[in-house]
């Protein structure tokens, strides 16, 4: 359930706001285990036809920031992505600018070894379905996204450095007042 006033709620608002400032129709599915957040997908905006995003109900943080990161392919449709139809090194590159901007508008703190790894992982498959085996997958990429995939890998790493930071900071205020958890 969604609950007035919880966490479930400001997830469900934000993903509200975002379709209020985009035009996007919101589909929501119920979401079923681990694997609910893989079916998420969105449908660029097309001959006058809005953008189309079906995401998890939002139960969970990792629920959200899959909302959010399709929302990132909309404010990013130009970027494009992967889909079922699929991968290309463009779409990869489309993929992670879409990660970035879900962790750069997070009204959450994402959860570094949880959220930001499995980012990170989901593109080390993407990168598979072309042929990547190891390595650098900016360096595998054509030279045009090269740069462009770096830097924005840079700003994912930089986002996991600030939230770890974040954390220390929010451990000391915790220690410094010498309550338990
Ligand atoms: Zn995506």
């Amino acid at each position: 359930m969604i609950q007035p006033g919880g966490r479930r709620e400001l997830y469900l608002d934000h993903l509200h706001e975002l379709a209020d400032d985009t035009g996007a129709v919101l589909t929501f599915y119920h979401p079923k285990g681990f694997i609910a957040q893989w079916r998420a997908e969105t449908h660029r905006a097309f001959r006058g036809r809005p953008a189309h995003i079906t995401t998890p109900l939002p139960f969970t943080q990792s629920h959200y920031l899959t909302g959010l990161h399709e929302f990132g392919h909309v404010y990013q449709a130009d970027l494009g992505g992967t889909s079922n139809h699929g991968v290309t090194p463009e779409g990869i590159y489309g993929e992670l600018m879409a990660h970035v901007w879900a962790f750069e508008h997070s009204r959450v703190l994402p959860i570094p070894d949880r959220d930001l790894e499995q980012a990170r992982i989901s593109l080390l498959f993407d990168a598979r379905e072309i042929g990547w085996t190891g390595g650098s997958v900016a360096d595998f990429l054509p030279a045009h996204l090269q740069d462009l995939y770096s830097e924005a890998f840079a700003r994912l790493e930089q986002l996991q450095g600030n939230v770890w930071t974040e954390v220390d900071r929010l451990e000391q205020l915790q220690g410094s007042k010498g309550g338990d958890a």
